[in-house]
């Protein structure tokens, strides 16, 4: 039902409403107050708190004009023995002139600490006569989130007529969840939950309220996750019915290539290793998310996934969020491929005219059967003879349409490629379980034995000279170390400009070391050779800018100081304190902050000092930031919710995904038209 069927709700309108979201009358019932003042009653003047914001009754003693730095109107309304100023700074003759002496008037606004006792700064406020005597109002005042233009007196209007045409047709707003699952979870109706959270009883709680824990709030918030499951399911069911091609391979390319490991995998590397290997043997394709804190060893899993699509014939193809990492990647699977005889190419935006040329026609002809790199895989001219298998790395970066464009790029015969999904955000599994319900999970959950913890410092930058004596002893020990300089400049171009800066200075300050730069404006080969000269130790120092965040490796590297840390946030933090800690050796961070802190940054400073547990810190993470940031699908909107918060509801995730179960189960015609309800114009996402 359109908006416009609410009496008053003209065009004018149509266009601001469209701004937040509304253009059904559905869509005003649930657009929900974002608080609630309490006008049904009036709080006595002797209980007043600084604070609150209420109705207060009372005389007026004396209004009189104060010419101090700014010319107000101060009225003295007393009660009894309280009393409490109400201030103006706009006022006219003819207002002042009203407010005489022993004048009755209720007020509504903020109680706040004046100069000398509690006062309200224009309140609203009207004259108490045998009219309004008996007016309170009969619910809490919802206030609602809107647009300009758009007055809380319309929204209050726009939801009294909605929720009366809700009360005579309640077909308006039909209840999608069988009364069966309402009494499992004890949620209440939706038409009782919509109506009491835009006009709450006087008795409500402001408090369970304002954390969002009444069952009304609860009630619409699980149903919009209902919906969301249930889409990120039917996505996945849509996926299951393409076929892909079976890759049993032969086990050759694999036992030479664990073979010539350093080391032996990880209790965790191998079971999620065996889950790989069994997924791509299936005629379906696989959608798996590989969750694993940074250096739990991610990458060698993936290679052992790639040698089973190799045996088998297919192609690979591995894409990565940043060039850096596609580097590093490249040279880490160059060195592996190498020994079993395989060619790697490699693909980026920099590849342009003739060699990009080559290199497609080389993918397309299946001459070369591994290719490694960025975004630039996803464009259109991009095709393969048979690509087998994708993999993406630090899946965060990516969205839910980026992982689907590579499926499209298969090859002959429509089948779809399995894909391998990794990521070193770990976040709690119920809430994985939610944002990714359309992927198998794997964890590795253990780190490669022999790693020393990673002893963290949070100190000010006054301390700088010292800061750089310690980097001179530890490279003098032929220890290596990373110097990030993270800036706040918006353009690129100044914040490797002053990465420049700090590598001067350093080289200055530190003439017998080694010292190079990275940062993102470098060209490719020049960036190369950097990382390249630091992996093999002819570098001490690496001054970089954040762009080492993911994925690079270099064991030797065991101390990493991090300029200005609090202007990043808690995951990044933790991505790049694990490019230390991955050697042998005893490795330190040292966080060199510029005072003051603020509240959050000191915080999330100190989470970083005491815990090396990325679970841990992704939980902070989340409740610091919220979902939309710390998953990194802003962007797509996929974690953007409506009612629902995946933080706050956090504990009615597992009760969702079973009531999707149920609801999938035995009440599949409500399936349809709560995704509908929920998630309608997104639909896009649906269908990718
Ligand atoms: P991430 O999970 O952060 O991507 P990497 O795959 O880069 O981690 O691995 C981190 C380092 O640990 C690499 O130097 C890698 O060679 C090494 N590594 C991986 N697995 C093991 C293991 N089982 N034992 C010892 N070292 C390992
Ligand atoms: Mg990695």
């Amino acid at each position: 039902m359109p908006v416009t069927a609410l009496k008053g709700v003209g065009v004018r309108n149509l266009e601001r409403l469209k701004k937040v979201g509304v253009s059904t009358v559905q869509d005003v019932l649930f657009h929900l107050p974002l608080r609630y003042q309490d006008r049904t009653r009036i709080t006595p003047m002797a209980v007043l708190q600084q604070g609150d914001q209420v109705v207060v009754e009372g005389v007026v003693e004396s209004a009189e004009i104060r010419f101090g730095r700014r010319r107000s109107l101060l009225v003295l309304l007393t009660e009894g023995d309280a009393s409490i100023t109400l201030r103006f700074f706009y006022f006219s003759a003819s207002q002042k002139a009203g407010l005489t002496p022993g004048v009755r008037l209720r007020c509504f606004g903020e109680v706040r600490k004046g100069p000398g006792s509690l006062e309200m700064v224009h309140p609203e406020y009207q004259r108490v006569n045998d009219a309004v005597e008996e007016q309170m109002e009969e619910t809490l005042t919802p206030i609602y989130p809107t647009t300009e233009g758009l007055h809380q007196l319309s929204w209050r209007g726009m939801t009294e007529k909605a929720l009366a045409l809700l009360s005579v047709q309640p077909e308006a707003l039909p209840d999608l969840l069988p009364v069966d699952l309402l009494n499992r979870y004890q949620l209440p109706e939706l038409a009782a939950a919509v109506a009491y959270l835009h006009r709450p009883p006087p008795d409500a709680s402001l408090e369970q309220l304002g954390e969002g824990g009444h069952p009304a709030q609860r009630r619409l918030a699980f149903e919009e996750l209902l919906a969301h499951q249930l889409s990120l399911r039917e996505l996945r069911r849509r996926q299951q019915q393409t076929p892909a091609r079976p890759l049993h391979g032969n086990g050759n390319l694999r036992q030479q290539l664990l073979g010539a490991l350093p080391f032996t995998l990880t209790g965790a590397q191998q079971r999620v290793a065996a889950e790989i290997g069994e997924d791509l043997k299936r005629d379906r394709p696989m959608m798996r998310l590989v969750q694993g804190d940074v250096g739990s060893g991610k990458t060698i899993v993936a290679a052992l996934a790639a040698t089973q699509a190799l045996e088998s014939e297919h192609q690979v193809a591995l894409m990565a969020p940043t060039e850096l990492l596609a580097e590093q990647h490249l040279r880490s699977f160059k060195g592996w491929m190498d020994s079993l005889g395989l060619e790697v190419a490699w693909l980026t935006g920099r590849h342009k005219g003739k060699t990009r040329r080559l290199i497609l026609d080389s993918l397309a002809a299946g001459e070369k059967r591994f290719v490694v790199g960025t975004h630039a895989l996803l464009q259109e001219d991009v095709a393969f003879q048979a690509l087998g298998l994708v993999i993406i790395d630090e899946q965060h970066r990516f969205g839910v349409h980026q992982r689907m464009a590579l499926r499209e790029k298969s090859g002959v015969g429509g089948l779809v490629p399995h894909q391998l999904i990794m990521t070193a955000t770990p976040i709690p599994r119920s809430l994985a379980m939610t944002a990714y319900a359309d992927l198998d999970l794997s964890l590795i959950d253990e780190l490669p034995p022999g790693r020393l913890p990673v002893s963290t410092v949070v100190i000010p930058d006054s301390r700088r000279e010292e800061v750089i004596e310690r980097v001179q002893a530890a490279c003098r020990e032929h220890r290596q170390a990373y110097w990030v300089c993270t800036l706040i400049e918006e353009s690129e171009a100044l914040q490797c400009q002053a990465a420049e800066d700090t590598a001067q200075q350093l080289s200055e300050a530190l003439p017998d070391l080694r010292i190079a730069l990275v940062h993102g404006r470098l060209k490719s080969a020049e960036k190369e050779a950097v990382m390249l000269g630091f992996q093999q130790g002819e570098l001490d120092l690496l001054v970089s800018t954040t762009v080492i965040e993911v994925g690079v490796d270099v064991p030797n590297a065991s101390l990493m100081i991090i300029e200005n840390p609090e202007r990043l946030g808690l995951a990044q933090l933790h991505q790049l304190r694990g490019r230390v800690g991955r050697g042998t050796k005893e490795s330190h961070c040292v966080l060199m902050y510029h005072p003051p802190l603020s509240g959050s940054a000191r915080e999330r400073l100190g989470v970083m000092r005491d815990t090396r547990d990325g679970f841990v810190i992704a939980r902070k993470d989340l409740e610091l930031r919220g979902p939309g940031e710390v998953l990194g699908t802003r962007q797509t909107g996929e974690m953007q919710f409506r009612i629902a918060d995946v933080v706050r509801d956090q504990q009615m995730l597992d009760d969702v995904r079973q009531a999707a179960e149920l609801l999938l189960e035995h009440h599949e015609n409500r399936v349809a038209p709560l995704m509908r309800r929920w998630i309608g114009q997104r639909e896009q996402y649906i269908n990718v």
